[in-house]
C-alpha cells in the first residue's frame, strides 16, 4: 500500500496571469486563507507549482475549512485530493481507492503533467489509470463523452488525484486592489457594492450617515449588521458613523426644495472625500444604479460626485435591481437589509425632487447655507466608529 494523504487542493486561476506582480497576489492569497482558517488551528498550508495545499483536516472539520475557503477571494476551486507517489502503482492504487466512493456509473480521466519528466504521456497516464480503475470496480464504465464524472490526476511533484470539486468565489485576493472607501446605507445596493468591489481585490472601509433623534437607533444598528456580514470576506471592516441631522436641518431650512436630496448626496459625498484623505483611502464606492431613482440620473450622479476628488466607483451601475438582489440573497445581506426602518434619505425629503440637478445649481444653494463647510467639518470630526472582526 503507497502512502497517501487526503488534503484540499487550491486552484487559483486569475493570479497566475500576473506576470511581475504574482508573487505579491499569491503571498496576500496565503495570508487570506491563514486568516479564514484561523478557527482550524491544526490545519497544514503548503505551496506547489501555481497550487497551495491545505492537509491536516480532519474529517469533521473538512466540510467547515472547504465552505469557508469557498468565500475567500482568489481562489477558483479547490479540489478534495488525495496525495500519493508519482509512481503509477501509487496513482492507480490511489484512484481506486478515490472512485469507490463516488456512487457513479461513468468516469473518463483526465492528467495534467506539470512534471514533464514523468516517463508516459498524459493520455497514456488516463488510458492505464482508467483500465486499472475499471479491473477494481465492477459496473463501471468510461464515457468520454458524457461521464457522471472526471477522475482527475495531476502530476506535480507528486501526484494528485481527485474527482470532487468545489466551484469558489475567483476574483482576486482581498488586499491586491489597495483601500476603498464604501458608502453603506441600510439598503440593498451598497452591501452588494461593497462585496463587488472586495472581490476585485480592493479592502473595504465604510462610512454610514444617519440623522438621529430624526432616524431611529434601530436603523443605524441594521448598518452594522451589515457591516458585520461584510467583514467576514473583507478581513474585518471599520464602519465610520456620521450624524447628518444638523446638515439636513440648514439644508431644509435654507435651500430650494426639490435640490434637497441632490444636497443631501453632495454632503455625504463630501464627508466621505474628507474621511478617504484622513485615511489615505484611495477610491470612494456607493450603490447607485442607474435611473434607479430621482438622485441615480446621469444628472443626478455626475452633480453628487462633482464635490468628491477622489475615485469613484459605482458596480452596480448598469445592474437591474433584479439581479442586486439576487446576489444580496447569496451574499447573506438581503434579509437585513429588507429590515423596515428608515434611514436618512427618507427625512425631509421634498414631494417633487429635481431629477436633472445642475451643478452650478446646487452650489448656488449651498451658498445660502451660512457656515456650511465648517457644518460639514463638524459633522465629519464627530464621527463614530465600530469595528468587526
Ligand atoms: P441602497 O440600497 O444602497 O441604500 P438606494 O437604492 O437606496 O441604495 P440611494 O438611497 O439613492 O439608493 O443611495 C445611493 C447610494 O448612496 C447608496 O447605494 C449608498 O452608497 C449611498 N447612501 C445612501 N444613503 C446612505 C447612508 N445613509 N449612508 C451611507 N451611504 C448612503
Ligand atoms: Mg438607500
Amino acid at each position: 500500500m503507497s502512502v497517501h494523504n487526503r488534503l484540499i487542493l487550491i486552484k487559483y486561476g486569475e493570479i497566475s496571469l500576473k506576470g511581475a506582480n504574482r508573487g505579491f497576489f499569491v503571498k496576500t492569497l496565503d495570508k487570506n486563507i491563514r486568516i479564514a482558517l484561523k478557527g482550524f488551528p491544526g490545519v497544514t498550508i503548503n505551496h506547489i507549482q501555481s497550487r497551495i495545499t491545505i492537509s491536516n483536516v480532519s474529517q469533521s472539520d473538512e466540510a467547515g475549512v472547504v465552505e469557508r475557503l469557498a468565500k475567500v477571494f482568489g481562489i477558483v476551486r479547490i479540489a478534495l485530493a488525495y496525495e500519493t507517489d508519482p509512481d503509477m502503482d501509487s496513482i492507480q492504487e490511489i484512484a481506486a481507492i478515490a472512485v469507490g466512493d463516488s456512487g457513479a456509473n461513468s468516469f473518463k480521466v483526465e492528467t495534467t503533467r506539470a512534471d514533464k519528466r514523468f516517463p508516459l504521456t498524459s493520455p497514456e497516464i488516463s488510458a492505464q489509470v482508467g483500465a486499472y480503475v475499471l479491473a477494481n470496480a465492477p459496473g463501471l464504465v468510461v464515457d468520454v463523452r458524457n461521464p457522471d464524472f472526471i477522475l482527475h490526476i495531476e502530476l506535480r511533484k507528486n501526484a494528485y488525484v481527485y474527482y470532487k470539486q468545489v466551484e469558489c468565489e475567483a476574483g482576486l485576493p482581498l488586499g491586491t486592489g489597495g483601500d476603498g472607501l464604501v458608502l453603506l446605507s441600510g439598503g440593498i445596493d451598497s452591501p452588494v457594492a461593497s462585496y463587488m468591489i472586495a472581490r476585485r481585490g480592493m479592502k473595504m472601509h465604510g462610512i454610514h450617515f444617519h440623522s438621529y433623534p430624526y432616524t431611529s437607533l434601530q436603523a443605524l444598528e441594521k448598518a452594522k449588521s451589515l457591516a458585520e456580514i461584510l467583514a467576514v470576506q473583507n478581513n474585518g471592516f471599520v464602519l465610520y458613523i456620521v450624524n447628518l441631522a444638523k446638515i439636513q436641518e440648514a439644508i431644509a431650512v435654507n435651500c430650494n426644495a426639490p435640490y434637497f436630496t441632490i444636497l443631501l448626496r453632495r454632503a455625504m459625498y463630501r464627508i466621505a472625500d474628507m474621511l478617504a484623505e484622513q485615511k489615505g483611502i484611495g477610491a470612494l464606492v456607493t450603490g447607485e444604479s442607474l435611473g434607479q431613482v430621482a438622485s441615480q440620473t446621469m444628472e443626478g450622479m455626475a452633480c453628487s460626485s462633482a464635490v468628491a476628488k477622489k475615485l469613484i466607483l459605482r458596480p452596480l451601475v448598469s445592474f437591474d435591481k433584479m439581479d442586486i438582489v439576487k446576489i444580496a440573497k447569496r451574499i447573506g445581506t438581503f434579509e437585513t437589509s429588507i429590515l423596515p426602518y428608515e434611514d436618512c434619505c427618507s427625512i425631509f425629503t421634498p414631494k417633487h425632487p429635481q431629477i436633472r440637478p445642475r451643478i452650478d445649481r446646487a452650489q448656488i444653494e449651498e451658498d445660502k447655507i451660512p457656515n456650511y463647510l465648517e457644518l460639514l467639518v463638524a459633522a465629519f470630526e464627530e464621527k463614530d466608529m465600530a469595528q468587526f472582526e
